[in-house]
């Protein structure tokens, strides 16, 4: 396990690739020159996963699926179960905006999962963040906080090591529009407050918060040099080797620690 708030780069490839495609670029990423003080982790489609499992595990990258359901099996056509990722897959994403705003997902249904893959010891990437009409109002942290609070609302404190917040402003995602390095940072900030409200101050200072929304290998250093931002949710640029490798160099040495 990596000490508390190693930096943390996750790729999320989203619905992009072919499984050869994918191959490939998995063999580039491990290829690379990577700094030994950072995490990192792909997280490519659904079919993806277990042909690049081996590859990206023998260079030392871990492997994370954009979603999963919230049980264990049954009659869920479509659905991957917490169960079947155990003990290869490494982490999981839940709460993507993608997945809240077009497909409807509730903060509910992403508490449900969180504790289903928790049960089954996955690593989990909490994704929250706010639209721009919500920014607009004023609502950020009301939306972060509302959205944390469901998520985390009964997990076990013990559990909190395997979590990592991502806070992906929903105006960022996909947009070119990053969000500034105060303006990630004051969010970040908020999130680790909220950490402490729900468990305690040492789980808060101990857990990764990553920004995530339009990140790139030019903005990334001041980014991750936020004091509460101990690295990315990286979409775009995850599908691009080269440049998802120096957004990965920017992260390291960048002062985080609990
Ligand atoms: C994402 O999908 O989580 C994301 C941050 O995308 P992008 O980097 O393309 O904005």
């Amino acid at each position: 396990m990596p000490s508390p708030r190693t930096p943390l780069v996750a790729g999320n490839w989203k619905m992009n690739t072919t499984v050869p495609e994918g191959m490939e670029k998995a063999h580039e990423l491990v290829a690379g020159a990577r700094p030994a003080d950072v995490e990192v982790a792909v997280l490519p489609p659904f079919t993806h996963l277990w042909p690049l499992c081996g590859i990206l595990h023998a260079g030392g990258i871990l492997l994370g699926a954009q979603d999963v359901f919230w049980e264990d099996a049954g009659a869920y056509t479509g659905e991957v179960s917490p169960l079947a990722l155990a003990g290869w897959c490494d982490y999981v994403l839940v709460g993507h905006s993608e997945r809240r705003h077009l497909l409807g997902e509730t903060d509910e249904q992403v508490h449900r999962k969180l504790v289903r893959s928790l049960a089954h010891e996955l690593r989990v990437i909490v994704a929250v963040g706010e639209t721009l009409d919500e920014r607009e109002a004023g609502a950020t942290l009301d939306v972060v906080h509302r959205q944390l609070d469901v998520a985390f609302g009964g997990v076990d404190v013990g559990a909190l090591s395997r979590c990592v917040v991502a806070y992906e402003p929903v105006w960022a995602i996909g947009t070119g529009r990053t969000a500034s390095p105060q303006q990630a940072e004051e969010v970040c900030g908020a999130i680790r407050l909220r950490l402490e409200t729900l468990f305690t101050p040492a789980v808060a200072r101990a857990t990764r918060i990553l920004y995530g929304g339009s990140v790139t290998a030019d903005n990334a250093a001041e980014l991750f040099a936020q004091r509460d931002i101990d690295g990315g949710l990286v979409g775009g640029v995850s599908l691009k080797p080269v440049e998802f490798l120096q957004v990965v160099a920017a992260a390291a040495a960048t002062g985080v620690g609990s």
